[in-house]
C-alpha cells in the first residue's frame, strides 16, 4: 500500500529537491551557538553523515550572521538560517549565502521590512520558508478573535500572499504548535489553501519517549494523508536523534528507505529466545549494508514465519536453534550460535 502525496510545488534548495515528487527531505537544528564555527561544521558533517538532508541555524546576533558564510561553504548540505524578530539579521544572513532563510511573520511584522527581505531573497534566488509558531503569533487586531487553528493558518497565508506579490518563487511553509491537534488541524487546513511545500513538525514535543511519541503522531498523521514534503522531529534530545526518528518515521510509511529495515515481535510467553537481545545484534550487524530489504526477527517457530511472511528475510527463533525463512517460507534451520553468520550470508544472495 502506498500513501498519495498532495502534489506541491518543487523546487530546489542547493541541489535538494523540495516538494512535488521529491523525496521527502529530513530536517534538524544545529544545537550550539551558530558562532561556534567550527563545532557547528563538525555537527552539520556528523549529521548529514547519518541522513540530514537540510540544516538550520539559529541567528541571534550578528556574530552569528557572519558565521554563516564559512559554515554555508563547508557544509555538505543546504543551510537555512532561522531569524526572529530583526529584518537587519536576515538580510545580514542573506548577503552571507545562505541556502533558505526562515522567518517567524509573528515578530517581524512590517510590511516594509518583509519587502526588503524579498527583495534580498530575489536577487539570490533563496528558499524562503514562512513559519508561524504558536508561540510567536502575530498581535494583529484582526487575528485576535480566531479559534487556535486560524491563529495559525490565516497570518500565514497573509505572508504568502505577501511575498508571492513580491515576486517570490520558493516558498515553503510551516505552522507548529506544541499542541499535536492543532499543529494536524492546521497543516490540514492550510494544505487545501496552497500548493507550496510544506514543512512539517511539531514544535517543543517534550522529552524521550513522550517527545517522540508527540511528534510521530502529529508528523505521521498529516504524512499519511499525503501531507508534508520535508519534516523535522523536534526533540529535547541530540540532534542525530531527531535524524533517527525521523528515518523510522518515513521508512514505516514506506515512504523512503535507508538500508535494510529490521523488524521485531515484540516477544511473549511463547518465545524461546531473547529476542530484544537477538533483534539490536541483527540490527547492529546490517547497519552497514545498503540494501532495501526487510529482515523479520520473531521470537518462535510456531507463529514467526506467518506473522511476518511480508518480510524478505526473516528469522524465528527456537530452543537453542533457529528458522531462516523468506517471505514466509522456511528455508533452513540453524543452530542459535550460527544465526547472524547465516543470516548475512542469505542477505548476500539477496
Ligand atoms: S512471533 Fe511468537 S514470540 Fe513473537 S509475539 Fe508472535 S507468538 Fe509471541
Amino acid at each position: 500500500m502506498k500513501i498519495k502525496r498532495k502534489r506541491t510545488k518543487k523546487f530546489y534548495i542547493r541541489d535538494t529537491a523540495i516538494g512535488g515528487n521529491s523525496p521527502i527531505t529530513i530536517q534538524s537544528m544545529t544545537k550550539v551557538p551558530t558562532s561556534d564555527t567550527k563545532e557547528v561544521i563538525r555537527h552539520i558533517k556528523k549529521l548529514a553523515l547519518s541522513g540530514c538532508d537540510i540544516i538550520r541555524l539559529a541567528v541571534l546576533n550578528k556574530k552569528d550572521a557572519l558565521s554563516l558564510g564559512k559554515i554555508v561553504s563547508s557544509s555538505p548540505i543546504p543551510v537555512i538560517a532561522d531569524i526572529h524578530f530583526s529584518k537587519e539579521l536576515a538580510l545580514l544572513s542573506l548577503k552571507q549565502g545562505v541556502d533558505g532563510i526562515r522567518i517567524n511573520p509573528g515578530n517581524i511584522t512590517k510590511k516594509s521590512d518583509w519587502k526588503l527581505i524579498a527583495k534580498e531573497i530575489k536577487k539570490r534566488n533563496t528558499v524562503l520558508r514562512i513559519g508561524v509558531n504558536s508561540g510567536s503569533l502575530p498581535e494583529k487586531k484582526e487575528y485576535h478573535n480566531l479559534n487556535e487553528v486560524d491563529k495559525l493558518v490565516l497570518p500565514c497565508l497573509d505572508a504568502v500572499h505577501f511575498f508571492e506579490a513580491q515576486g517570490v518563487k520558493k516558498i515553503k511553509i510551516s505552522l507548529k504548535a506544541s499542541n499535536v491537534l492543532e499543529t494536524v488541524a492546521a497543516y490540514e487546513k492550510i494544505s487545501k489553501k496552497t500548493s507550496w511545500p510544506l514543512h512539517v513538525g511539531v514544535t517543543a514535543t517534550g522529552t524521550g519517549d513522550t517527545g517522540i511519541v508527540k511528534a510521530s503522531i502529529g508528523i505521521g498523521s498529516l504524512l499519511c494523508q499525503g501531507i508534508g514534503d520535508t519534516i523535522r522531529v523536534s526533540l529535547n534530545d541530540p540532534s542525530l536523534r531527531e535524524i533517527t526518528v525521523a528515518k523510522s518515521i518515513l521508512q514505516s510509511l514506506n515512504l523512503r528507505k535507508f538500508g535494510i529495515e529490521v523488524i521485531a515481535c515484540p516477544g511473549c510467553g511463547r518465545s524461546q529466545v531473547a529476542i530484544l537481545k537477538l533483534a539490536k545484534q541483527v540490527e547492529a550487524s546490517v547497519k552497514k549494508i545498503h540494501k532495501n530489504i526487510k529482515i523479520a526477527v520473531m521470537g518462535c517457530i510456531v507463529n514467526g514465519p506467518g506473522e511476518a511472511k511480508d518480510a524478505d528475510l526473516g528469522i524465528a527463533g527456537g530452543k537453542g536453534e533457529a528458522l531462516i525463512f523468506k517471505k514466509g517460507a522456511i528455508i533452513a534451520r540453524i543452530k542459535e550460535k550460527d544465526i547472524i553468520k547465516v543470516l548475512l550470508s542469505e542477505i548476500n544472495k539477496i
